[in-house]
């Protein structure tokens, strides 16, 4: 039966299930209420891992600059600017006419109504509303001006010109760029006529605009940046979720999948409008292999959002085992040589030696001569049976210096190609001054096989290259 830990910082409630610990954290935000660490036990069980060390933090320095000041009418400028008769009055926009009654000697403007077909308005589209007016009075209202305000904020007006008496008219009116909440449209009608009754030009109605939330999985990483790690090390990971929607979202389950299988869910409670939620926590893997981690925001879909195709970051980690691994090797990622010198027989493939483990991809350490080190190679004629010798001068887990030697006459016997099987032997030896075993447990190639063809294999393999990526 595999180990299975679960631990919490501020861990504030603990309960066992079964026959393992099981952690659940609370922990109260002022600013934003609280959130939860749900580890399912038996996925992390089966897959051996181990969680701990969880932060969760939210930054807010992206919220969108989203104010009223950006209201546009129609889309024919800024507030201000807003003065769109031509959009607006459209004689054949006129729903009815002549069928209202004249109760007055002087002109009489009646604002009837401010209506919209579908509330609430959806934040970033345009939101249509009609309005009705009438003149029920004698004479015809001349320049007549509808003026807009919204809430507070005088917005502009439209020039709605000669309304003759006991005419209705019905017109369209489209506002863009208003923001999430309920908001209050005020249409006061105006003309250089004289009225009767002024009391009924002005119209306001409450109307509700809605945003819809859209959650991006921004990130999902190591926090080393690294991709390999050696078995039994906690391993730190750290992932972001922006929301790029236009309303805020509440109850967000983030999904934490192992090889395709749910092993955590991060709640938090809400992430307003252009706001970021980051979270990190550590995992320790004790069997090696390879992982493939996916962060997968709102995966139930118990939010509504704008876009469910941005929601998730995969991240694939390889975990080495221990047994790979001496107990000592170089504690820095640059390791200093000797010069040597030899015929190129010899010289050549000992330096291409060299460049084969410094330009191996992705590989995080480097060899460099330095006639000041302590560090040396030496090809002579030796009587034993190795081909090549790793001589470590050793003081706890670091190395302090090496000794390595190529056998010349074991290597000269046995070599069909004699360039590649001094490669071999010195790219193999070299590998155990970066920490690298014999023999190390997997079924992958590697360089540090005794079995390998030292005829063709001169490279560090893929293997090797993780292998010592996880040690630095
Ligand atoms: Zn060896």
């Amino acid at each position: 039966m595999k180990r299975f830990k679960v631990f919490c910082v501020l861990m504030i409630l603990f309960f066992t299930m079964t026959n393992y610990s099981y952690a659940l954290q609370q922990q109260q935000n002022d600013s934003v209420g609280k959130h939860s660490f749900i580890i399912n036990e038996e996925v992390a069980k089966s897959e051996n891992i181990t969680v701990e060390n969880l932060t969760i933090e939210l930054s807010d320095e992206e919220t969108k600059e989203q104010t009223e000041k950006g209201i546009i009418i129609n889309g024919q400028g800024t507030a201000q600017e807003a003065t769109v008769a031509e959009e607006i009055y459209k004689k054949n926009t006129l729903s009815s006419s002549g069928n209202a009654t004249v109760r007055a000697e002087l002109a009489d403007l009646s604002m009837n109504s401010l209506t919209a077909e579908v509330q609430p308005f959806e934040v970033g589209e345009t939101a249509n509303f009609e309005f009705e007016m009438a003149n029920y009075g004698g004479t015809t209202a001349f320049n007549t001006y509808v003026y807009l305000t919204i809430d507070d904020d005088n917005i502009g007006g439209f020039n709605i010109g000669s309304i003759l008496p006991g005419y209705t008219y019905t017109f369209p009116l489209m506002i863009d760029g208003i923001t999430e909440g309920t908001h209050e449209i005020i249409l006061n009608a105006t003309s250089i006529s004289l009225e009767t009754d002024y009391s009924n030009n002005i119209i306001g109605e409450d109307f509700v605009w809605q945003g819809v939330p859209d959650l991006v999985a921004k990130s999902f990483n190591t926090v080393s940046g690294d991709t390999s790690f050696v078995e039994g090390e906690a391993v730190a990971f750290t992932f972001s979720v922006k929301n790029e929607g236009t309303g805020i979202a509440e109850g967000i389950q983030n999904y934490l999948l192992i090889n395709g299988q749910e092993f955590a869910i991060l709640s938090y409670p809400s992430l307003n409008v252009g706001s970021t939620l980051t979270c990190s926590f550590s995992l320790t893997f004790n069997s090696p292999s390879d992982y493939n981690l996916q962060l997968y925001v709102n995966k139930d879909h118990s939010i509504v959002e704008s876009n469910y195709n941005n929601n998730t970051k995969t991240k694939a980690v390889t975990i080495i085992s221990e047994w790979a691994y001496l107990d000592y090797g170089w504690s820095t990622t640059t390791i200093p040589i000797q010069p040597y010198s030899y015929n190129d027989v010899w010289q050549t493939p000992m330096d291409a030696s060299i460049s084969n483990w410094n330009d191996a991809v992705g590989l995080e350490v480097t060899f460099y001569k330095d006639s000041s080190c302590n560090n040396t190679v030496t090809a002579e004629y030796r009587p034993e049976e190795w081909y090549g010798l790793y001589d470590p001068n050793e003081s706890g887990n670091e190395l302090i210096s090496f000794d390595i030697t190529l056998n010349s006459r074991r290597i000269s016997e046995d070599a069909t190609n004699v360039s590649n099987f001094i490669q071999s032997v010195f790219v193999h030896e070299l590998g155990h001054s970066i920490w690298l075993r014999d023999n190390p447990p997997t079924g992958l190639d590697s360089i540090m096989y005794h079995f390998r063809d030292r005829n063709t294999m001169t490279e560090p393999q893929e293997y090797d290259i993780d292998a010592v990526n996880a040690k630095y």
